[in-house]
């Protein structure tokens, strides 16, 4: 999976386990978002990831 870029602002508490794997709400901001000299907001985009994937961007982090 290469789709989504997003600026994770915000990892939400809750957690959902579905089809045996975890999921989080995340909110933050997409690239495009904060591209243009805007000022700071409240995270515009809030999407449901699994924790698999949220671990390993971490680890790819340099
Ligand atoms: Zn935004």
């Amino acid at each position: 999976m290469n789709g989504l870029d997003l600026v994770v602002t915000q990892t939400h508490r809750r957690v959902v386990l579905s089809d045996g794997y975890l999921w989080a709400w995340v909110s933050g901001h997409e690239p495009a978002c904060n591209r243009a000299d805007r000022e700071p907001h409240p995270p515009c985009t809030e999407v449901l990831v699994s924790l698999s994937v949220l671990c390993s961007a971490a680890e790819n982090q340099p």
